[in-house]
């Protein structure tokens, strides 16, 4: 993860009204970050923002191409009742995943988890 925090960017926006989210910054996708996060505990923020890196995953790899590899690993993405976590949305599942697979403390979902890594890898963490 020490590569992340030169690749991802993170930036401060005193008028974001959530935590954090991912999102384009000047053409380049990135981690915005509001009051409410700096509001949060450090373990909160870990969170947050691990959760955030794996949207910027996302990004980066792109929904379609990240779901296609998913699907060519037996995994289903579309299918809601089999997503991690108790998700129902494929974004979400995939972020959340991230979190898991990086703090490496939780084995359930292992197929998910090797892949969210994999795809961290493509982004190039
Ligand atoms: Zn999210």
């Amino acid at each position: 993860m020490r590569r992340a925090t030169t690749k991802v960017k993170v930036f401060y926006n005193d008028k974001l009204p959530n935590e954090a989210t991912q999102r384009p910054v000047s053409g380049k996708e990135a981690i915005v970050v509001g009051p409410k996060f700096r509001a949060l505990s450090r373990d909160s923020q870990d969170w947050v923002l691990i959760h955030e890196i794996g949207h910027w995953v996302s990004s980066e790899v792109g929904l379609q191409t990240w779901v296609k590899a998913a699907q060519s690993r037996g995994l289903d993405p579309w299918d809601q009742t089999t997503l991690p976590w108790g998700q129902y949305n494929m974004e979400e599942a995939f972020a959340e995943t991230f979190v898991v697979a990086m703090a490496g403390h939780d084995n359930r979902w292992p197929e998910w988890q090797s892949f969210v890594k994999a795809m961290g890898k493509r982004a190039g963490l």
